[in-house]
């Protein structure tokens, strides 16, 4: 994806991770578009009548899904003159805030370039996929105790401190949520004997172990299975050397830049309070120790993800540990729906057609059904914790039908990738005009 112009795939759907990070990259993605026919082995791309083979243009409109035969020529959008008036003119008018979903330092000063008021969800595990990261992090999901682990883990550390140094830098005083690990861990073990082999030469085991090891982790539903808070429940290590990344990281960038940094550190996939309690403590006595060590101590914020039915239905209780709720309405739909983010495009597109939905439900929020589950939660956290923090970091928190959902429950803020701040922008103003 990062050598890629732009991308099209044959599955998946609107919040697939393809499309969610190619989305991040600013990317031109299509992804879902079971029309076309791939054959791998003649390197040929089969759609409708045309055969399109290796080098030969296509272009992507990753906003309209269309995919045009030949080159269509671009520029790259630049944020000037009316335009730029325009979306000043929005600022004054909105009262929901903007934030964005970036995992790096450049995608972070794009969208603060395009009026990003902080990020609302850096994904970390997008981290972890460079080339030399990958095969410490494949390391530590193969490891066999806890001892192994942890030295995969040290490992990591430093780099993480860095990412997030980077962001923080970018951001200055803006507000940055991070969130715990949260990939349904198969999107990192090796799948081809060949990496399997490679993998075991570089931790020294028999090929024979990694490959059964492998074999074991494998999950009939990796979605609904061993990822996020469960990740930080049954490691805890990973939550410590996550949580000990963001503040001494915001401890060095405090030191160097003189920023007033408060991190917010963010639980996915919670859904009942004793998780968030659980791995809250990992996360707290984490930092408790590393601002002993340094002899400092700041503010910072621990909430959650809402992208469970579940923790919608208990946000009351769920209310009582999290500092902020953000709501994941990717998994929240997916889950609320029961159709699976990255196989259901095909099915959704005939449902369009045939006039069942109206919307494709992971593009715009499906106000009647999970927006019921957000607009209580919202309802139940606030009666718990009045002051408590509000956004939304879905996909659908740039999409305009949605944002003008946001601002009627009274969120704080929604947070997009880069590229679709500008828009998210633009329609917080209208919800404000609208729902005067
Ligand atoms: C979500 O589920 O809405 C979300 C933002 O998290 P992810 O897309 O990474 O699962
Ligand atoms: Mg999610």
């Amino acid at each position: 994806m990062v050598a890629a112009e732009g991308i099209l795939t044959a599955r998946g759907g609107m919040t697939s991770h393809a499309a969610v990070v190619a989305r991040g990259m600013g990317k031109c993605c299509v992804s879902g578009c079971s029309e076309i026919k791939v054959d791998e082995e003649g390197k040929t791309l089969g759609i409708g009548q045309y055969t399109f083979k290796e080098g030969d243009f296509i272009s992507l409109n990753g906003t309209t899904g269309d995919v045009i035969k030949g080159e269509v020529r671009t520029v790259p959008p630049e944020l000037s003159g009316d335009f730029g008036t325009i979306m000043n003119w929005a600022d004054d008018i909105r009262t929901l805030k903007v934030r964005t979903n970036a995992d790096n330092p450049r995608d972070a000063a794009q969208a603060v370039e395009f009026g990003a008021q902080g990020i609302g969800l850096c994904r970390t595990e997008h981290m972890f996929f460079e080339e030399e990261r990958i095969p410490a992090i494949r390391r530590m999901i193969l490891a066999d105790s806890e001892e192994e682990r942890r030295e995969a883990l040290s490992f990591l550390l430093p780099y993480q401190k860095g990412d997030f140094k980077g962001i923080y830098e970018v951001m200055e005083e803006r507000p940055v949520t991070i969130r715990l690990l949260d990939p349904p861990l198969h999107e990192f073990i090796p799948h081809t004997d060949e990496e399997l082999h490679e993998l075991a030469d570089f931790i020294g085991k028999p090929y024979e172990k990694v490959a059964k090891k492998a074999e074991e982790l494998h999950e009939f539903n990796p979605m609904l299975g061993h990822r996020g808070c469960r990740l930080a429940v049954t490691y805890p290590e990973i939550a410590e050397m996550q949580a000990e990344a963001i503040i001494t990281a915001a401890i060095e960038v405090r030191k160097e830049k003189g920023y007033d940094i408060i991190p917010e550190i963010m639980v996915p996939l919670v859904g009942s309070k004793t998780e968030l309690t659980d791995v809250k403590k990992t996360v707290v006595a984490t930092i408790d120790r590393v601002f002993e060590r340094e002899g400092v101590s700041f503010p910072y914020l621990v909430g959650t993800m809402i992208e469970i039915p579940r923790a919608a239905l208990t946000a009351d209780e769920i209310a009582e540990e999290a500092e902020f709720f953000s709501f994941g309405t990717n998994d929240l739909t997916q889950m609320g729906f029961g159709f699976s983010r990255d196989d259901t495009g095909k099915i959704i597109k005939e449902y369009k057609e045939k006039g069942i939905f109206e919307d494709d439900p992971f593009q715009s929020l499906d106000q009647v059904g999970i927006g019921k589950l957000v607009k209580m939660a919202v309802e139940m956290g606030k009666k718990t914790r009045p002051d408590i923090h509000l956004g939304i970091c879905g996909e659908h928190g740039g999409d305009p039908k949605s944002i003008d959902f946001c601002h009627r429950v009274g969120l704080q803020y929604v947070s997009c990738s880069p590229f679709r701040v500008p828009i998210a922008r633009l329609s917080a103003a209208q919800a404000a005009i609208r729902n005067k």
